[in-house]
């Protein structure tokens, strides 16, 4: 059995329901790929009996990572609870306080004596550099486990644990913390139960070759309309891991996209850059969220210029050029105006989209009826050579809608490069 670890997070924001706690999902998977379970996360109040009592409640666990409540002010009381449960003084540790000094310069700021309570940690402790944020993190044993706090801000515990935590867990735990091998196979548009149908026979008839496989463990994780096939590939030799995962990018088929860590806008994007292509949407119900998944990607301005969010029937006709009469005879949402917004986009941002997608859609709660109830979205796809469209009843609140509406505006446009054989699967990882 390899190390295994407790997440405290700290925070009265956390319990009130201000901050919702995505550090330890983003620490567990962070340690798991490391070999390292957690076994519990808890969140407990800005209160040093708290911090020390969910420390004493660790157990077995060989490590723990703290996050929260290392800033400057009052309420920020773990480096005081740690010295305390480690039987230490709190101490100004001169590492700590450069680090504190040339954080705050690089804003061009100095030292206030409220922002030096951020350099006093437990004497004896090891500072952990802290790339995106003031205060620095740290590390100490107590009671024979290894203790680890992080600021709270997400983004500076993704930049640490990135940085320095990765080679003190190597440090501590040697060769059972090196980063896990691992292959993600991310798949689109098959239920989670359909991903294992095809999995599972492919995995069973190479299991029976051999003992090679037996190390594996498969995660799926599914955000429909998208599920994630994890396969943990430690101790597996590469080429019967390369085997599995040909047989199961062969048993899936055009329903894997990628495989890695890759976004399927990201992949659109690559394939789009390649070929020397660009893309623009024309958006109703998803409001620009095919445009935000699209810019969420680096580099995208080579194959991404703008876009229409065409909100109003007035915006569909005047800026995308669909008559009125075509938008009132058949509806907003409807197979005509999901054609003409895909078409339109291109003739309206000239020159900057050679692919229009079109979305239009009845996202709820309100403006159902019979025929098209809610849920109900119309997506098209434009390229000048061809026009496909399909329509979708989606279900689930206006959110929900949304986000599968996005999504699959995403998947038809990939779908359309593969059609013109502009894709195929690419490795990442
Ligand atoms: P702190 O380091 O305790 O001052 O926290 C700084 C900020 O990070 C707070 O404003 C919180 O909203 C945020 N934060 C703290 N803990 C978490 C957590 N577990 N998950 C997500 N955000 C957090
Ligand atoms: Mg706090």
């Amino acid at each position: 059995m390899g190390p295994c670890a407790e997440i405290i997070c700290v925070g009265d924001e956390l319990l009130t329901g201000d901050t919702i706690d995505t550090n330890s999902a983003e620490i567990g998977r962070f340690l798991r790929l490391r070999g390292i379970a957690a076994r519990r996360a808890v969140s407990v109040a800005d209160a040093t009996s708290a911090i020390a009592g969910a420390l004493a409640q660790a157990g077995e666990a060989d490590l723990c990572v703290v996050t929260g409540g290392l800033g400057p002010t009052r309420d920020d009381l773990t480096a005081a609870a740690l010295a305390r449960a480690a039987g230490v003084d709190r101490v100004r540790s001169p590492v700590a306080l450069a680090a504190v000094e040339a954080a705050l310069a690089r804003r061009g700021r100095g030292l206030d004596p409220i922002q030096l309570r951020q350099a006093e940690i437990p004497a004896g402790a090891e500072v952990i550099a802290n790339p995106r944020g003031i205060a620095p993190g740290f590390a100490l044993e107590i009671d024979g486990r290894l203790v680890i706090a992080l600021p709270g801000v997400p983004e500076e515990v993704r930049a640490m644990l990135a940085g320095d935590v990765g080679a003190l867990l190597e440090r501590r735990f040697g060769a059972l913390a090196r980063v896990r091998a691992r292959r993600i196979l991310r798949c689109f548009g098959l239920r989670e139960a359909e991903v294992a149908a095809r999995v599972e026979p492919v995995v069973d008839a190479l299991r029976g070759d051999g003992p090679e496989l037996d190390p594996l463990v498969i995660h799926y994780r599914a955000a429909g309309p998208e599920v994630d096939l994890t396969l943990d590939v430690e101790g597996i030799p590469a080429a019967a891991a390369d085997r599995l995962e040909r047989r199961l990018r062969a048993a899936l088929g055009d329903a894997c996209y990628a495989v890695g860590e890759v976004e399927l806008s990201a992949r659109i994007a690559a394939i789009l850059i390649a070929h020397g292509l660009t893309l623009g949407t024309a958006e109703s119900c998803t409001g620009g969220r095919v445009a935000a998944a699209m810019t969420a990607n680096a580099g995208v301005s080579a194959c991404f210029h703008g876009a229409v969010v065409a909100y109003d029937n007035a915006i569909k006709a005047a800026v995308l050029g669909i008559p009125m009469a075509v938008i009132e005879g058949h509806g907003a949402v409807s197979e005509p105006v999901a054609r003409g917004m895909a078409a339109g986009v291109r003739a309206a941002l000239a020159g900057h989209a050679d692919i229009g997608v079109g979305i239009t859609g009845i996202a709820g709660p309100g403006g159902g009826s019979d025929a098209k109830p809610v849920g109900t979205v119309d997506i098209a796809v434009d390229d000048g050579e061809a026009s496909r469209y399909r329509r979708f009843h989606f279900r689930g609140d206006r959110p929900t809608i949304q986000r599968q509406a996005t999504q699959w505006a995403l998947w038809m446009v990939f779908h359309r490069l593969r059609e013109r054989g502009l894709s195929s699967v690419s490795v990442v990882d």
